[in-house]
Parts: C-alpha cells; structure tokens; sequence
C-alpha cells in the first residue's frame, strides 16, 4: 500500500514512521509513505499557501492552488484505475471509526490531505472531490495528527504487520460482535491485592473463552451502549 501525504509540516512525520508498528510495516514492506509539501506548488517566490478569506472572518485559509497542484502532481501519467482515493481532514468529515479504517486498509493508494489555519478554501473539496475525514468532534490546529491516526490503523490491518493476527481480530470494534476488548491480565498474579480472576489460571479454554464473552459484553454494555444498538444511538 502507497500513502501520499500532502502536508505543509512533512518534518512531523519522521519521528513517527520510524518507531513502532509504523516502522515494522514500512521494513516489512508492507505499506509506504511518502511526504509532499504543498509549499513547494505556490506560485510566488515567497511561497505563499495562505490568504485571507472573501467576505470577512478571523485567519487565513488555504489557496486553491498549491494544494490542488501537489495533489494532481502524485498522479500524472496514472490510468484512472491506479489514481489513489484522495482523503482530506476535515472536523466536517465523516468520522473515523473501525470499518472505515477496514475499508481504507483495502485501498492500494491513498492520498491524506492535511490542512492548517483556518481550513481549505471550499473550491479544493468541489476540485479535488475527496473522502473528508474527521477524527473527532474536537478541532486540531492542522491534519498531521489525523493523517498519523489513519496511517497507524491501517498499516496494522495490512497482512504479516502484526505477528499474531488473533491479537487484531480480539481488538475493540474488530471482533464479530463489535464489543470492546475483554479485560487482560499479565504477571504477577497479585498486585496490590488484586488477584487475577481464577478462570484464566484455569487452563479451561471454554471457560476462558465463556468468561471473556460476558466481559467484553458487560464493558461495552455500560460504556459504549451505542456500539450494541447502533441505530439507537
Ligand atoms: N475552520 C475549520 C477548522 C480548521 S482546523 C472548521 O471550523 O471546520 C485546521 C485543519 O486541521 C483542518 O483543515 C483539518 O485538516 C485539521 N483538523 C482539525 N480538526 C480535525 C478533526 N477533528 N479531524 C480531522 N482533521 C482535523
């Protein structure tokens, strides 16, 4: 999988594609990233990406232009089959939760839009026609953190990133119920004298497996009630 970023602070990234899961899947092979700062597509010298809006209002907005031009930059001389999904961040957009992640994960390309100030100015979403995407109903400064959030989540469903895929399946919102995860515990078996629930020390598989049904059931029960009446919510 190829992930473009499109992004006016490419040096934030590095740190994190080379630690952690980020890091295993780009050695791996398994996903690649690439950083293209839209300052490099302004028209003046200066390289003005920024202006401010028509008709009044506080901060600047992104200029058509840069944005429009480095993002149609990753796909000249492309077939239309092989053009990347265009992704942009937007507190606007449709909220990022797993079976979105699931979907983007199957893409062989994605181009991650990340902008700054005051947002895009509305003609790079009528021109560019992307997926808008929302982290959350909170603003950021800029897109650099979702772009991270949706590179993390995708690069650890692509096959061979994790080494044991049961550990992926059992996740919140990934297992076949869309529970959260069960309670876990490691050594040692008391802490603070709370001990670990017998059942696990059992060896018992179906027991095991019994006991972490009802838990996982029981949390998402009381602190994600949305999750079991979806339409409810
Ligand atoms: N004025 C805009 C917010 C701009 S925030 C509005 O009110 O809708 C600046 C940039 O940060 C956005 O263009 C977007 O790329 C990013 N951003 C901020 N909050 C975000 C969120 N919740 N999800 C995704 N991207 C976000």
């Amino acid at each position: 999988m190829r992930i473009d970023v499109v992004t006016l602070f490419p040096d934030m990234f590095p740190g994190f594609l080379d630690h952690g899961l980020p890091r295993i899947a780009r050695y791996k092979g398994l996903i690649e990233v690439h950083l293209t700062n839209f300052r490099d597509f302004a028209s003046d010298r200066r390289g003005t990406v920024d202006d401010r809006p028509f008709g009044g209002g506080a901060g600047m907005l992104l200029m058509c232009e840069p944005v429009v031009l480095a993002v149609e930059s990753l796909e000249h001389g492309l077939p239309a089959e092989e053009r990347p999904l265009r992704v942009l961040f937007s507190p606007q957009g449709q909220r990022l939760d797993q079976p979105l992640v699931e979907q983007l994960a199957r893409e062989p390309r994605l181009t991650l839009i990340c902008g700054h100030y005051e947002g895009f100015d509305e003609r790079i979403r009528t021109t560019l026609d992307p997926l808008e995407i929302s982290v959350g109903d909170y603003v950021l400064s800029g897109g650099e953190l979702p772009a991270m959030t949706l590179i993390d989540a995708v690069a650890r469903l692509q096959d061979g990133a994790v080494g044991d895929p049961d550990s992926v399946r059992d996740d919140s919102f990934s297992n076949s119920e869309k529970n959260l995860e069960y309670a876990q515990f490691t050594r040692p078996r008391v802490f603070r004298e709370q001990a670990v629930p017998e059942v696990l020390l059992s060896g018992n598989h179906a027991a095991i497996k019994a006991w972490r049904d009802e838990q996982a059931r029981a949390k998402t029960q009381t602190r994600r009630p949305d999750l079991l009446a979806p339409d409810q919510g």
